[in-house]
């Protein structure tokens, strides 16, 4: 099935009066079930692009379909909706809030879609556990080395069971053994769970 479709995309920055391209006429379509990497030097769209299939920033021309659905036509709360519970975003830099420990921060998603804290603690503590973080839950980001953060960072984007999984050079600020290892929980995860 195809979850999204990229249709003549374009997305230009006006800086100074000079326009950017950082994508130029992209058509791309991404099946589910499928890991897709893609490959590219530094400043040739590769986020840009992450950024537009996430929701996060519209196109300046073309379409954008999810599930057969122009993602930058659907309401605001709808297109919210859909990025809380369908997408699972993880970047270079964690972005963990720093005054939340492991365990909130990776329940953070299940509590901007109410669901029972329980249930979401449950869930959150299994994938921490999975991430071989069992002893930092409790830990605060600032507590934790970069290593730790990122992988609490993996728990948060699988917490809700999203249907996509976006990472951005999830392991680009971490040492090569350290990468390999998130790289392997992220990519394990996906395939076992059809994300
Ligand atoms: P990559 O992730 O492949 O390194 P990016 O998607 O970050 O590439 O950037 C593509 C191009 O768009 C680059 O030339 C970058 O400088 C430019 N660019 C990205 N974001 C912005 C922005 N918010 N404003 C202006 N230019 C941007
Ligand atoms: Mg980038």
């Amino acid at each position: 099935m195809e979850l999204f479709k990229l249709n003549n995309v374009s997305k230009t920055f006006r800086m100074d009066g000079d326009e950017i391209h950082a994508l130029k006429n992209v058509s791309v379509t991404f099946d589910a079930g499928d890991m897709t990497v893609v490959l590219g030097p530094s400043g040739s769209g590769k986020s840009t692009l992450l950024t537009l299939l996430g929701g996060l920033s519209c196109p300046s021309d073309g379409e954008v379909e999810y599930r057969g659905r122009s993602l930058y036509h659907l309401p605001g709360a709808e297109l919210a909706a859909i990025r809380n519970k369908s997408f699972g975003f993880v970047f270079q830099f964690h972005y963990l809030m720093p005054e939340l420990s492991a365990l909130e921060n990776v329940m953070l998603p299940c509590r901007i879609q109410r669901i029972a804290s329980q249930e979401s603690a449950q869930r959150a503590e299994e994938l921490l556990c999975l991430v071989g973080l069992k002893d930092r839950m409790d830990h605060k980001p600032g507590e934790m080395s970069g290593g730790e953060a990122q992988r609490v960072a993996v728990a948060r984007a699988l917490v809700n069971r999203p249907e996509v999984v976006l990472a951005d050079e999830p392991t680009g600020n971490l040492d090569i053994h350290t990468a390999e290892g998130i790289h392997d929980i992220l990519w394990n995860s996906c395939q076992k769970e059809g994300r």
